[in-house]
């Protein structure tokens, strides 16, 4: 049995008009799971969770999170930077996102469920400690990554991120942590502009970021072997005992934002290649919506992802070696054995 939190309430988070991060998105994504009838068979639907505010400052100065409330309360839409928006409902879809990814992380670590996805917005991966960014307010991976350490009872965690962006966010919270291991592959350059082969980590977690840039245009293929090559053995390496995943599915090759080619079926194969060396470390793997803002692709990508979730075979890509993936094979075998 898989999670999922799927809820028109996550539209209510209002980005205004023509802003790519729209509430559609979760429309679109919920006519998989609902209503009951056109739902496939091993799927839960897990009631959205609302975070404490403690567990928001996990992650965040209370200070910034107060700050979020207050705009909330403004009753009008207030620019926390230059691309990224709160409404009067804001705060609270905030607090559901993140509520609903430590919801199905809890489940998940317990065996109530074998795998979960958070259909949630607003995203997190850009949000900072103490700032909004890029759409995101609060942080849900890093967020459910510090709640899992401090009250389910595990301490190595993998966050993956596979968004076309670099979660600068998220490689923040962690940089200096040899205990929360951020992979990201990621477009480069592009925003935010952070993700450089070279940001490997600080002090005791100097290895534990491992950054994945990549020129525009890649293809599934290219994909599979980086996955193959490069996360796969870090994962099965550093052995956590939970795989969170940022999953943004904006290097789609028909998002109108990011400039990679992957396919539906191309998401589906990293999930297979994430699951697959989970299971041989025995940790789960839950994943939380980051970015994807062309509808159809959205959906039907996370259609093929669920299939995965739910044991149904990967689809089979062969890999596709490139002369880059030498260089970040060689930038990471200092610390990994690649
Ligand atoms: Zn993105």
């Amino acid at each position: 049995m898989i999670g999922i939190v799927s809820d028109p309430l996550f539209m209510k988070h209002d980005t205004g008009g023509y802003h790519p991060e729209d509430p559609l998105r979760i429309h679109y994504l919920h006519t998989l799971f609902a209503p009951d009838a056109l739902r496939e068979p091993g799927i839960m639907l897990v009631e959205p969770v609302m975070a404490l505010k403690r567990d928001i400052e996990l992650n965040h100065d209370s200070g910034y999170v107060e700050m979020v409330a207050r705009a909330s309360g403004m009753n009008r839409l207030v620019d926390l930077d230059p691309d990224t928006i709160c409404s009067p409902d804001s705060y609270e879809v905030a607090l559901y996102a993140a509520g609903s990814l430590i919801q199905l992380t809890e489940m998940a670590l317990g065996g109530t469920i074998s795998a979960g996805f958070a259909c949630v917005r607003p995203p997190g991966h850009h949000a900072i400690r103490s700032d909004a960014m890029g759409f995101c307010l609060f942080n849900n991976i890093a967020i459910a990554a510090r709640k899992a350490r401090a009250s389910f009872g595990i301490s190595r965690v993998i966050i993956v991120d596979f968004d076309v962006h670099h979660g600068n966010g998220t490689q923040e919270s962690f940089y200096s942590s040899k205990d929360v291991l951020y992979f990201s592959s990621h477009q480069w350059p592009f925003y935010p502009g952070t993700g450089r082969l070279t940001e490997m980590g600080s002090g005791p977690g100097t290895g534990f970021t491992v950054n994945c840039p990549l020129r525009g245009g890649k293809t599934d293929g290219q994909f599979v072997a980086l996955y193959q090559d490069i996360l796969v053995p870090i994962m099965e390496t550093f052995k956590p005992e939970l795989v969170l995943v940022s999953a943004g599915f904006d290097a789609h090759g028909m998002d109108p934002i990011g400039g990679m080619q992957l396919s539906s079926r191309g998401f589906a194969a990293l999930a297979g290649i994430i699951h697959e060396s989970a299971r041989k470390i025995q940790a789960p793997v839950v994943y939380s919506l980051e970015g994807g803002y062309n509808y159809d692709a959205l959906k039907d990508s996370v259609r093929h992802v669920v299939a995965v979730m739910r044991g149904g075979p990967a689809p089979k890509i062969d890999p596709v070696t490139w002369p880059e993936l030498e260089e970040i094979r060689n930038a990471h075998s200092r610390h990994w054995p690649l």
